[in-house]
């Protein structure tokens, strides 16, 4: 079901701060520009083609689909 719920998961070691998923999805992303490093926003779910879109999106592969989702 492509509108069903699933919650993303990030790895901050991965993350090269390109902001992808920022410009995607503003509500679940913050990008850290001192950092330069992606962080999660609350609950961090999405409809599970738009997390699809993002995981795609990502450089650097460092986000994920929580497998309990
Ligand atoms: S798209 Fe990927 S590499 Fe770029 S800021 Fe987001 S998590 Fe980090």
């Amino acid at each position: 079901m492509p509108d069903e719920m699933v919650r993303l998961t990030l790895d901050a070691e991965v993350c090269i701060g390109v902001g992808q998923c920022e410009l995607l999805e503003p509500t679940v992303f913050l990008l850290d520009e001192d950092e330069n490093i992606s962080t999660l926003i609350g609950e961090a779910t999405l409809p599970r083609d738009r997390a699809e879109a993002v995981v795609d999106k990502c450089p650097s592969s460092a986000i994920q689909i929580a497998e309990d989702s």
